[in-house]
């Protein structure tokens, strides 16, 4: 996501890094770096042109007020993250909720934008948050709708509202109003409204979100968009808040190779703010959308804020707590705490995203795109096949059993030996840490084995009846 653009902009700054000292001139070619690549990016050329004309005319603001070349270049980046911040919607508000409960939210915009998708996330979020949502479907239209909206809702683990089958067949204006009953009868305090799209902006779809927008009288109208599509998210945009009207914008697949012209243009020229982002077909693919925080992606500085609350949210916790406590009384930690941490680091998805909020990312995208995601299930695989004493005890693995296991797991016994080595060192460095060495890990996050190639060898003494892996080897 906004990776050709990060890299563009890394490029203006670094050539404006390099200066002694920084001139008129130079401020001149850095806003044209920029200018070029928001166009290239298909950010729409009226928020081009005044976003260029505002750095521009700030950069010549600050740097008569600083000496050195690296202070201007860091004010002058500071600037651009103001006011990258600001297209981006700035401090973007929450959703209103109602007084009197359920908060209706209704979802509106093209077909395959993402709605149903969408509503199940963010039931799902307001879930987790202790809410008790709903999900109407009013999608009576895109064929299957209906069945999809029950099958996301049931994986979220919230109930949906759906007394017609769709496919052409309902009213959608009818189960809208009997949902929202529903819900009030049945004490449910948020209602996500799922409504029909069409392939492209036409009158019925207009009419129809019309009328189940005064049939409902929501208290959010979220525009949903495939942040995909270019410049023709900002005409849909435009499209739907002259018809409907909405009060915030969602971003969907903002994991595909968007160039982010639409999550920069759309807050700036609908004045609305883009209030949720959605980054993948999961239901965790989902959060808040922060301007500030997109910003500082796109600047190469990461996003370590959504980095530690999605750690903080995988790892919280009794198992968390657990562990310190084992920690702290002076237990082993064992192959079953490795296996919850892993389970943990899953929940947090894909380690390619994770590793994208680190700063200077941009700089490492071979690697991240490289890193192979099913090494944590291999590992886990290989957890799994052990017994529970095989877990506490690494002692008791001889070449039989680790040979059984590798079985077990589908993998081979090189790999188990791999994993054993591995977590015995951190066992180790562990112990040494508790007994006042260095510094403590942060509890509930162990390192990730690394592929079992790059393996260091193993510190342990050589056993008087050699490796068991290479008896287990030999012996087939
Ligand atoms: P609707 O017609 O607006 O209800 O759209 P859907 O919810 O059915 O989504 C259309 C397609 O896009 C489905 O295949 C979804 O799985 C997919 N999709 C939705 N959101 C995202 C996202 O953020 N990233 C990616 N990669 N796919 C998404």
């Amino acid at each position: 996501m906004f990776d050709t653009l990060s890299s563009k902009f890394a490029g203006a700054f670094s050539a404006l890094r390099s200066r002694g000292k920084i001139s008129e001139k130079d401020i001149d070619a850095t806003t044209a770096d920029i200018r070029l690549a928001l166009l290239e990016a298909d950010v729409a050329l009226d928020v081009v042109e005044s976003f260029t004309a505002r750095i521009h005319q700030k950069s010549l603001e600050v740097l008569p007020t600083l000496q050195s070349g690296t202070n201007q270049a860091q004010a002058i980046f500071d600037v651009v993250n103001q006011e990258l911040t600001q297209i981006l919607g700035g401090g973007a508000r929450r959703v209103r909720f109602a007084k009197n409960p359920p908060t209706v939210i209704m979802l509106a915009g093209l077909q395959g934008a993402g709605k149903t998708t969408l509503a199940a996330k963010l039931a799902k979020f307001y879930k987790d948050q202790g809410d008790t949502p709903i999900l109407v479907a009013s999608d009576l239209q895109r064929p299957n709708a209906v069945n999809q909206l029950q099958v996301v809702g049931e994986a979220a683990g919230v109930p949906v509202f759906a007394p017609e089958p769709g496919n052409g067949v309902g009213n959608p204006v009818k189960v809208a109003q009997d949902g929202i009953a529903f819900a009030k009868s049945k004490l449910h305090n948020i209602v996500i409204v799922d409504t029909a799209g069409r392939l492209g902006v036409d009158e019925e779809l207009m009419k129809e979100a019309i009328a189940i927008r005064d049939a409902v009288n929501p208290d959010e109208i979220l525009f949903v968009v495939d942040s995909m599509i270019g410049q023709d998210a900002v005409r849909t945009a435009k499209s739907f808040q002259d018809g409907v009207g909405f009060d915030g914008v969602v971003l969907t697949k903002l994991d595909g190779d968007a160039r982010g012209g639409a999550a920069l243009s759309i807050a700036a020229l609908t004045g609305r703010p883009i209030m949720f982002a959605s980054t993948g077909e999961k239901l965790v693919d989902f959060d808040i959308f922060y301007p500030e925080r997109m910003a500082s992606r796109i600047l190469g500085m990461g996003d370590v804020a959504t980095l530690a609350e999605q750690a903080k949210k995988a790892f919280d916790g009794e198992s968390s707590k657990k562990l310190e406590e084992k920690f702290i009384a002076g237990e082993d930690f064992t192959l079953d705490d490795f296996l919850e941490q892993l389970e943990a680091m899953s929940k947090m998805g894909s380690m390619g995203k994770l590793l994208g909020m680190l700063p200077g990312a941009g700089q490492m995208k071979k690697q991240i795109e490289n890193f192979d995601e099913s090494e944590i299930t291999r590992t886990k695989a290989i957890v799994q096949s052990m017994t529970p004493l095989e877990r506490r005890d690494l002692k008791v693995l001889n070449g039989s059993r680790r040979a059984r296991i590798a079985l077990g797991a589908g993998r081979k016994v090189s790999d188990v030996n791999a994993l054993v080595d591995k977590f015995s060192a951190a066992q180790k460095m562990m112990k040494q840490m508790r007994n006042g060495g260095g510094m403590a890990l942060p509890p509930g996050m162990p390192g990730l084995p690394p592929a079992p190639k790059k393996v260091a060898p193993p510190q342990k003494k050589k056993s008087k009846s050699g490796n068991p892996a290479k008896r287990a080897l030999e012996n087939g």
